[in-house]
């Protein structure tokens, strides 16, 4: 589908999408090594973790272009020139399958399941895990006489009360309450139970880190060199 004419630009090696792979890898270790050093320092580290996800949301975007590439998938002609950006090559292949070509997906990836699950992990509101059918209120309106639409409160287990909060009795709000205070303590419990495998995997890695190897590796030794003295011989 390529322009004849335009220089082979969409392509990618086996090498370099390992390496993207293995930068993801790379950028989550950062992030578990700093959910661990707050051990260590009395700092709140949320904007550095966010810089850090955010980032590593990119290079996975980016990973999954360059997996495409490598699939050789079915682009429509690129519109500029040079290297198109990853969100390009996701569009243009979208292009070509709309005009009848072959569907491809980025190819799997540990880190990719991993970080599904990670993102899935304790933002999930439990009190709203009901998803089959929701009775309504048997509750009437007292303004209008009419039925009430709102929903039925759920009690957990796939039982629900008669009627929604407004017009439950006291009986029916203390079982809302249990179940959600029992919901919270769970989505608490898994939560704290994650964060504490996520910082003793982070501090294995700050260990190794440290392990038998110099804390500054011999490139930057090396670069801060030609950097210092060329800011000296200009
Ligand atoms: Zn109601």
């Amino acid at each position: 589908m390529t322009d004849s004419n335009a220089p082979e630009v969409d392509s990618a090696s086996p090498l370099g999408v390992e390496t993207l792979e293995k930068l993801r890898v790379v950028l989550l270790e950062c992030e578990l090594v700093l959910i661990s050093v707050a051990d260590e320092i009395d700092l709140n580290f949320e904007e550095c973790l966010a810089g850090l996800t955010a980032v590593r949301g990119l290079v996975g975007h980016t990973w999954g272009a360059a997996s495409l590439l490598l699939q050789n998938a079915a682009l429509q002609s690129s519109w500029s020139a040079g290297p198109s950006r990853p969100r390009a090559i996701y569009a243009r292949h979208a292009a070509a399958v709309k005009a009848g070509a072959l569907r491809r997906a980025p190819a799997q990836s540990l880190i990719g399941r991993l970080e599904a699950e990670l993102e899935r992990l304790p933002h999930v509101d439990l009190s709203q895990n009901f998803s089959g059918y929701r009775p309504e209120c048997t509750g009437f309106v007292a303004k209008t006489g009419k039925r009430c639409t709102n929903t039925a409160l759920y009690l957990g287990a796939g039982s629900f009360a008669q009627h929604c909060y407004s017009h439950s009795a006291p009986t029916e709000r203390e079982r809302f309450r249990d179940h959600q205070d029992r919901q919270n303590q769970a989505l608490e419990e898994s939560w704290l139970e994650r964060q504490e495998l996520l910082r003793a995997i982070g501090r294995s890695i700050i260990d190794d880190w440290f392990q038998g190897r110099r804390l500054q590796p011999p490139w930057l030794v090396e670069l801060a060199d030609v950097a210092i003295s060329d800011q000296r011989n200009p």
